[in-house]
């Protein structure tokens, strides 16, 4: 029979996926002697059971009977016992931690009885009834979907009729008064008592959490974190332990090293006579946790061995949230702590130079997108500025943008393409979407573990918090900085590196990173982060199998390119070098009449093709150069249909007469579809000589190359391919004018011919073409378009968002690839193309070759390189790495 429950003597920190982050940590820490309160965790395998088949599982009932009978015996009281209750939590733990996006009840057990009981034990009539109220706030909101804002409206009044804004000046009849307050409210809006029987408390509160795995702003964090939809949340279940017993009680969150900078020290945040969640939200100003020492020094000094103990223990960052009960220290949680995109380059180095872990570890801990983001410009130094506050540098980057005061605001000017910073007095889970919508946000509260803080950093976002010489007024959207008035609209920029906000529009510079990749920097002279990106990165490149290639149409971008590391060029659109003032070219092309019209204009383009490519083959010396025949539809040459409609229809019988046959030429080659008419190879076969011009001009370039004493080494890629005839007239007739160069030139360079494998037709009759092709390129923007059938310029604005809220895509298949669809047509390619031609050379060159989940997938099914824009090759580069060492370690497993 299945296993639902696991005390948390039964499970261990490998249990992730079963118990959650939350749950296997628990048990771990117990297991290693470290004082949590006793308690049990529900698997994520019951969540899932109960999201699909709308029922907990058969037998959950009776597994959680026993573990709450031995529980209780263990603790020598029974839930909700009236003159000794035991109280537990009950809090939620998914395998990827989602910080604030899922629900926890704290105090079950209480109710009109055990509140004495409790008062009793405690000693402390204050306490228990603060902690009944809570029980009654977060089992209302969470568990019955009361509107939260009801209980806290309710506790306003209160503390306003006392003049007062701390709760800590209410007292044990404010409280009982308020827990009165609080069940006509639940009454109200429920219809019903709230429950007073503990069980019962302790089974809805079950059900409500697993229910919030799929509340709005989980679905959306998902969606944004990446996070697939059907893990489900485990559930703990927990003694209580308190720190809201007095001035000798207290709860803090801390982390072994700083999570910004990846320093070593003592950080985190304390609040004394405080419970659960009260750091977190930042409702009341916290200390720093080196204070603790001062508050209690028998504590302090037990916090910090164990926090020692645990990042030993993990071999990581650790973050902690403890509670002490009258000088009693209690471990409520641990996890290896999230991290700025610096401090994980910093803390891996760090890691290995400590001897903790090895460097092959090191590039596993960190990851493309942390890479993509270091490479973020920064706000330039020397620039003019004018400070207007200093908050904690909780999120690293620079952002610049509008000021919004509402989530809502932040939405609606991001749909108009507008830049902006959102302006909150803190933020709490329902802000999500405007932290999305944002560049930046700011805070005029709350520390660095606050919700803003804590979140921002998860999605790489830039965030300065608890910025405290701001006064936000959210209502009169007004922001007081000193003497300086911000107004909604009005510009500021923020840096999350320093903690700085300025007012105005500061100017940005290059990252040091990328100033390391460009070469302007050497390592060697760079800081601690560029001296461990150096390491990562030479590690990575030489643990890599598939190499990394560049898309790139020009010399400029060839060059950085290959300054940012990549071995190649996998495809020169050639497409691009006919804009601008060659487009007429073209036009001449397309209207030529006669053969030797066609013969002049093509001869025309030739020179201009030629020299595009002797600069790029230059640039790309000793490299391959993968240049793509034109491939889009010829109208995208022409002027717009409607505009030369109109324009010839106005000019009446004065009319240009080439205006009149463009507009009929237009006209002609007109398609529904274009994206499925005439284009790629299509194009090749039926205007004759234009692929044969651009092979001369490749040919003719690559023997000017060789002549100057350089190494080209072109490579010809047919697009759009579907049939093996298709790509055999294309080769035969670049095989001739390759020839026909060598010929004429006394000089011969190897240049393979292959194609794109863009279309399913090409991957499913891969077998045949191999026959063809010297190498095949995955050409994976068409592929996805043609594989799912729709085109991407139309549908992406059109009802990608539904489909992603409705579950159907996690993630965009245009951003990562479709494995199981798209990703099936690529191994069919591989393996029938290998088949005919095991020595075929295979590589991607759509976008996917520079998204981190793709290239590990491409590394997976044995390409050869990926290809990617060049500002993606140290990405793609460290992917490539981090990919060759995971399946490293799996085989050897
Ligand atoms: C592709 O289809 O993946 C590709 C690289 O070609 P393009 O994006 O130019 O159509
Ligand atoms: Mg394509």
């Amino acid at each position: 029979m299945t296993k639902f429950v696991y005390d948390f003597t039964e499970g261990n920190k490998n249990l992730k996926d079963l118990l959650g982050g939350k749950g296997a940590n628990l048990s771990e820490m117990t297991n290693l002697g470290l004082p949590v309160p006793p308690g049990f965790t529900i698997t994520t395998e019951a969540c899932r059971h109960y999201l699909t088949e709308g029922e907990l599982p058969g037998g959950l009932d009776t597994e959680i009977d026993a573990h709450l009978d031995a529980l209780e015996e263990a603790m020598g009281k029974r839930l909700g016992q009236a003159d000794d209750p035991l109280l537990i939590s009950v809090r939620s733990g998914a395998k990827y931690s989602m910080p604030g996006m899922m629900d926890t009840v704290l105090n079950i057990g209480l109710n009109d009885q055990s509140v004495e009981g409790l008062t009793k034990q405690a000693g402390n009539e204050r306490f228990a009834w603060d902690s009944y109220r809570r029980l009654i706030q977060m089992f209302g909101k969470t568990v019955l979907d009361v509107d939260g804002d009801l209980f806290e409206e309710a506790l306003d009044e209160l503390k306003h009729a006392k003049s007062t804004t701390n709760d800590l000046d209410l007292e044990a009849a404010d409280f009982r008064a308020l827990v009165e307050t609080y069940k006509g409210i639940v009454r109200e809006q429920t219809g019903r008592d709230f429950p007073s029987n503990p069980r019962e408390q302790m089974d809805l509160a079950v059900k409500a959490v697993f229910d919030s795995w799929n509340s709005d702003r989980a679905i959306l964090y998902r969606r944004q974190e990446r996070i697939p939809t059907d893990l489900g949340t485990a559930v703990n279940i927990c003694t209580m332990v308190f720190g809201n017993l007095g001035m000798d009680s207290g709860t803090g969150v801390a982390f072994t090293r700083d999570p910004a900078s990846g320093h070593q020290g003592i950080y985190g945040d304390y609040l004394q006579n405080a419970q659960g969640e009260d750091v977190v939200a930042g409702i009341r100003n916290t200390v720093a946790l080196a204070d603790l020492e001062g508050i209690d020094k028998t504590s302090y000094d037990q916090l910090l061995t164990i926090m020692e103990r645990l990042e030993n223990h993990y071999r990581d960052l650790c973050d902690i949230e403890f509670t002490v009960e009258r000088g009693k220290l209690w471990m409520l949680q641990t996890r290896v702590g999230k991290r700025t995109a610096g401090a994980a380059f910093r803390i891996a180095i760090q890691l290995v130079d400590q001897g903790m872990i090895e460097l092959d570890e090191a590039v596993d801990r960190v990851t493309g997108d942390q890479l993509a983001q270091l490479m973020f410009p920064r706000f330039d130094d020397g620039a003019d500025k004018k400070q207007i506050a200093k908050g904690m540098n909780a999120s690293p980057g620079a952002a610049v943008g509008k000021v919004v005061f509402s989530s809502e605001a932040a939405v609606a000017a991001a749909a108009r393409g507008e830049h902006v910073i959102l302006v909150r007095r803190e933020t709490t889970p329902d802000d999500l979407t405007g932290m999305i919508a944002a560049q930046g946000i700011l805070t005029s509260r709350g520390g660095k573990t606050s919700h803003a803080a804590v979140v921002a950093r998860g999605m790489g976002k830039t965030c300065v918090c608890g910025a405290e010489d701001i006064e936000v007024d959210v209502k009169g959207r007004v922001a007081q900085a000193g003497d300086v008035t911000v107004n909604e609209g009005d510009i500021i920029s923020i840096d999350g590196t320093s903690g700085l906000v300025y007012l105005g529009e500061v100017p940005v510079s290059s990252s040091p990173v990328v100033q390391y990749f460009e070469g302007t920097l050497k390592a060697e002279d760079g800081d601690e982060l560029v001296q461990a990106v150096h390491r990562i990165m030479t590690h990575a490149d030489a643990a890599a199998r598939l190499t990394v290639r560049a898309n790139a149409d020009n010399p400029e971008d060839s060059a950085r390119a290959r300054r940012f590391g990549a071995t190649g060029i996998g495809l020169c659109r050639t497409e691009h070098m006919f804009l601008g003032e060659r487009r007429q070219l073209i036009e001449d092309l397309i209207l030529a009449e006669s053969t030797a019209e066609r013969i002049a204009a093509l001869e025309a383009l030739k020179p201009m093709q030629r020299e595009d490519f002797h600069g790029i083959l230059k640039e790309m010396d000793g490299q391959p150069v993968t240049v793509r025949l034109i491939d889009p539809p010829l109208h995208e040459f022409l002027p717009d249909f409607t505009e030369l409609s109109v324009k010839v229809a106005l000019a009446g019988d004065d009319a240009d007469p080439k205006d009149r046959k463009l507009l009929e030429c237009v006209h002609r080659l007109h398609e529904q579809n274009p994206m499925l008419g005439l284009r790629g190879v299509r194009l090749g076969l039926v205007i004759p000589g234009l692929f044969a011009m651009q092979v001369r001009a490749i040919a003719e370039a690559a023997a000017d190359r060789v002549g100057e004493g350089g190494d080209p080494r072109p490579e010809i890629m047919i697009p759009l391919v579907g049939s093996i005839q298709e790509l055999e007239h294309a080769r035969d007739e670049a095989l001739q004018v390759i020839a026909d160069v060598a010929q004429e030139t006394g000089v011969s360079v190897t240049t393979l011919i292959g194609t794109m494998i863009e279309l399913p037709r090409a991957a499913l009759t891969a077998g045949q073409i191999a026959e063809a092709a010297d190498f095949f390129s995955f050409g994976t923007n068409d592929l996805t378009q043609t594989t799912w059938g729709f085109s991407r310029d139309d549908v992406e604005a059109s009802f990608f968002s539904r489909y992603l809220d409705l579950g159907i895509f996690g993630v965009s298949p245009f951003e990562t690839l479709d494995r199981e669809g798209v990703g099936r047509l690529v191994r069919i390619a591989v393996e029938e193309g290998r088949k005919t031609r095991p020595g075929l050379k295979l590589g991607v060159c759509g976008e996917h070759g520079g998204d981190p989940d793709s290239v590990h997938f491409f590394h997976e099914v044995g390409l050869d390189y990926v290809s990617c824009s060049p500002f993606r090759v140290p990405v793609a580069r460290l992917e490539a790495g981090r990919a060759a060492i995971e399946t490293a370690g799996s085989d050897s497993r």
